[in-house]
Order: structure tokens, then C-alpha cells, then sequence
């Protein structure tokens, strides 16, 4: 039989091998997961609560195991990937206290003889399929929720890092969540997409990807009407205007851009810098980021780890030869950037940008920062906005008045004013236009997991 192999992107070894699940066997989880899902909605929400509580202390306690296997299948130096357990905790704890305020409603009726109220019911059995590039977060951002509001969850991990879901769904169980109310299955995207979108138990499809493969997976619900969420890509623009304190807003664009080697939806990927600030920005940048350290992942003192696989690296390389065709200036030469071989790439800082290059315009999941010069606002905010992207936007100015225009006029969901970082479990993560909808995160986070049913009552 055919074994799915996963492999280390830092040194191209297998470091697993894994039997795809039968369609056969995938039919039978979502079967079970259904039954489980009758008796799961019954628990009160305070047990709920315990046992997710008890599912974030174990993760505590193998905090470190579980960012080895990250950074083993997925690259992410070892720091990042303690910091992502602790992110992938905090969800987890995030929802077990919403759990418990899941209020309905009751409605002044409009005749005296009725009486009306209103009960957060959850949606069901949910499919949920994720990318590799937060394979601990990006999980636990679509299990707690799930298991808070009373679904039943399946997770389909992405095949280049399944081992860390293995492990989370492992510590569930130990936990005292039911074996069927949280399963995984190892299967290709294609595969877990078809059957879930067309199977008729699976009442929801909560997706984390790219936006091409989010619109098949939107078309595809249409026969079955699933309930969806679409958390997809990011084209995020920085801007950084005249007033800024450039050293804060270098140190912060380093930390939007470089974390995961730039491999993240809501990654730095255009850069705008006010024409009077230009050239003291890009030094400073540059200067930053030739301190970076690229190696292996394993290694305490990294920085920067490898691209998840060569396809990765191909598509980085070509945005950089572009730009160069383009005019752009590269703070370190192509040869140099690639001297470690392999999937590792030196992160470089490309000047004398333009709109026409790809890095402007593709999402990169590369270490390359691109830097564009402005002179007005007004324009900035339109180059920013000029696309089907919506999801991360990020700014910096120390001026009220600028910030406040900046945050009403740019479509994006999430976004950082003099913050590079502006991600948690307690805020609303999401973005407008073809970034996606649905918001995971925050009180929001559960609600795509309950429908509201109401009852009337004739007295
Ligand atoms: P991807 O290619 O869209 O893959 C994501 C998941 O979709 C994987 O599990 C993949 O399975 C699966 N998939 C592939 N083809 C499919 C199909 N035809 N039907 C159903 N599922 C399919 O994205 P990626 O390269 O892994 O991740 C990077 C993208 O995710 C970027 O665009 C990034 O911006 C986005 N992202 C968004 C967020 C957010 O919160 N908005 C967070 C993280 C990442 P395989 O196992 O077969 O690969």
C-alpha cells in the first residue's frame, strides 16, 4: 500500500512514514463522529469546559516534544515553535471559558400569548482541513471552538506536517475528550475535500489554505449547503509614514515579515515607506536582517529555518529574479542568498520596488522584504487596498489622527497600528474580500460552530 512519507525540510530525510485512511474508513469516522456528536451536545458546558482544560494542561506539560515535531516535519526553529504551542494553548483555554457563555435570547413576542426565546444550538459534525504552516494553531483554532459549542470534529492536517495533529489528538483523547468527538484522517487535500463536501453528515467545513483552493472548496459545498469558513490568503501591505519611529517599526516589520522564514497569511509581504524616511529605513532594515540566522530549525540560535520544500523555494527565487528584471536592488546577491543549499534561503531586502513586480503583487511565503517608496497618504492607502487580498494590513505613525484615517480606510481584517504582531485567541482573526469569511478567535471564533434556533411559545 502506499505510504505517505514525510519529510524533515531542513535535511530532505523521511522522518515518518503513515498509511493513508481508507475512504472506507473515513466514512466510518464521520459515521461515528455523528453518533458521538448526539451524545457530545449533551454534555453541559461546564464538563466541556474541564476536559478542554485539561487537554491545554497536557499540551503544557508536552510542550516540548510538540515543538520538536514541528519543527522536525515543518522547519520552524525551535523558539518559534514553543511559542506556537503556547499559541495553540492559549485557544484552548480561549474556549473553555466561552463554553460557558453560550447565552440565548428571550424576545418581547409581539401578542400577549406567546412567549419566545431563542438557544445557541451547534452546527453538527465539522470537516476541518488545514495547511502545514502552523500546524499546532491552526488546529486547535478549529478544535476547541468545535468541541466548545458541542460539535464533533475531524481534522485533515496538511500531508507535509501530520505528526503534530497526531500528537495534539492523542492528548485530546487523554484528556477525556470522546475518541469520535476529535479524529483526524491522513489523506490528500483533494481527496478529505471531496469527501467531505459532499457528505451529508458533515454539517460544516471549516478550511485554512490558499484562496484558489478555498473557491473549489466553496463551489463544491454548494450540493450539500455546508456551512463554511474560509480562513485564506494574505497579500499584507506595511506602511510606514514619516512621523514613525523607524527603529520600532523596523524591529516590528522584521517580526510581521521573517517569523516562520515568512511562510504566514498574515506575513509583510509589500512594503511601503514614506519617501523622506526611505533610505534611513532601508539601511536600518538591512542592517537587521543580516543578523538573522539561517539553519536548521534543531538549532537554538535560528532564526530563519528552511522553506517548507523546493516547490517553495522555486516560487520564492522567480519573485526575485522578477523584481531584479524589474529594477530592483537586492541586499545580498542571488548566489549568496542561496549558500546553505537545500530549502534554506538568506532572507535579503529588495529596494527600488515597484507595483509591476510579482513580490507585489503574489503572496510570497518567502524571506524577502520588499521596499516601495510613497509620498502621499492618499495614494498609499489606494495601492494597499488594490487587491483581492484583505486580511492583514499593518502601519506605523505616531500621529492620532493619521492612524484613525489609516485603520477607517484600509479593507483589511486584521490590523496592526504600531504593531507587528497583532494576533491572539481573544481577538477576531479574519479577512474581507477573497482573504476569506468567517472569523476564528475572540467570542466571534465560536459562533460558526452554533446555529440559533428559536422556539415560540402559545400560552
Ligand atoms: P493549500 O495548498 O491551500 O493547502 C491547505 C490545505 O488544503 C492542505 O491541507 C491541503 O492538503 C488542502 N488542499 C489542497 N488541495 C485541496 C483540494 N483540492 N481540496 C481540498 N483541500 C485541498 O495552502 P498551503 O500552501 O498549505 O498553505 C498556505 C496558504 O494558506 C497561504 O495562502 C496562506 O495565506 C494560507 N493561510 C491562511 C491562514 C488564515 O488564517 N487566513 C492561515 C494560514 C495559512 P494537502 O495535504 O494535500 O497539501
Amino acid at each position: 500500500m502506499n505510504k505517505l512519507e514525510i519529510k524533515n525540510p531542513a535535511t530532505n530525510k523521511v522522518i515518518e512514514k503513515l498509511n493513508f485512511t481508507e475512504e472506507n474508513d473515513i466514512n466510518s469516522k464521520i459515521d461515528n463522529a455523528y453518533k458521538t456528536f448526539l451524545s457530545w451536545r449533551e454534555t453541559d458546558a461546564h464538563t466541556r469546559a474541564s476536559i478542554l482544560k485539561e487537554w491545554s494542561y497536557l499540551i503544557n506539560e508536552h510542550r516540548e516534544e510538540l515543538a520538536k515535531i514541528i519543527t522536525l516535519e515543518g522547519g520552524k526553529p525551535l523558539k518559534e515553535s514553543r511559542g506556537e504551542i503556547d499559541y495553540a494553548r492559549s485557544y484552548i483555554d480561549w474556549y473553555a471559558e466561552e463554553a460557558k457563555r453560550l447565552y440565548g435570547r428571550t424576545i418581547p413576542s409581539n401578542t400577549e400569548n406567546k412567549r419566545i426565546i431563542t438557544q445557541k444550538s451547534p452546527v453538527g459534525v465539522v470537516g476541518a482541513i488545514t495547511p502545514w504552516n502552523f500546524p499546532a494553531a491552526m488546529i486547535t483554532r478549529k478544535i476547541a471552538p468545535a468541541l466548545a459549542a458541542g460539535c464533533t470534529i475531524i481534522c485533515k492536517p496538511a500531508v507535509a506536517t501530520p505528526l503534530t495533529t497526531i500528537k495534539l489528538i492523542e492528548l485530546a483523547h487523554k484528556a477525556g475528550v470522546p475518541q469520535n468527538a476529535v479524529d483526524y484522517i491522513i489523506a490528500s487535500g483533494k481527496d478529505a475535500g471531496r469527501i467531505f463536501t459532499e457528505h451529508r453528515k458533515i454539517a460544516k467545513l471549516t478550511f485554512t489554505g490558499s484562496t484558489p483552493i478555498g473557491k473549489k472548496l466553496i463551489k463544491q459545498s454548494a450540493d450539500t449547503v455546508k456551512n463554511i469558513t474560509m480562513e485564506l490568503g494574505g497579500l499584507a501591505p506595511v506602511i510606514v509614514h514619516k512621523d514613525a519611529d523607524i527603529d520600532f517599526a523596523v524591529e516590528q516589520t522584521i517580526a510581521a515579515k521573517f517569523r516562520n522564514a515568512g511562510q504566514t497569511c498574515v506575513c509583510a509581504n509589500r512594503i511601503y515607506v514614506h519617501k523622506e524616511i526611505e533610505e534611513l529605513f532601508i539601511e536600518k532594515l538591512i542592517a537587521k536582517v543580516n543578523k538573522l540566522n539561517v539553519g536548521n530549525g534543531e538549532n537554538s540560535d535560528v532564526d530563519i529555518g528552511p522553506l517548507i520544500d523546493q516547490e517553495g523555494v522555486n516560487k520564492v527565487i522567480d519573485q526575485i529574479k522578477d523584481a531584479q528584471n524589474h529594477g530592483g536592488i537586492l541586499s545580498s546577491d542571488l548566489n549568496s542568498l542561496q549558500y546553505l543549499g537545500g530549502n534554506f534561503l538568506k532572507p535579503v531586502v529588495i529596494s527600488n520596488v515597484n507595483n509591476d513586480m510579482k513580490v507585489m503583487n503574489e503572496e510570497t511565503f518567502g524571506p524577502i522584504a520588499p521596499v516601495m517608496s510613497y509620498t502621499k497618504l492618499d495614494d498609499v492607502i489606494k495601492l494597499a487596498n488594490d487587491t483581492e487580498f484583505g486580511l492583514a494590513a499593518y502601519y506605523f505613525t505616531n500621529n492620532y489622527q493619521t492612524g484613525l484615517y489609516l485603520y477607517e480606510n484600509l479593507d483589511y481584517g486584521v490590523i496592526g497600528w504600531n504593531d507587528g504582531l497583532p494576533s491572539g485567541a481573544h481577538v477576531p482573526f479574519g479577512g474581507l474580500k477573497e482573504s476569506g469569511y468567517g472569523r476564528e478567535g475572540g467570542k466571534e471564533g465560536i459562533e460558526p460552530y452554533l446555529e440559533t434556533k428559536y422556539l415560540s411559545v402559545g400560552i
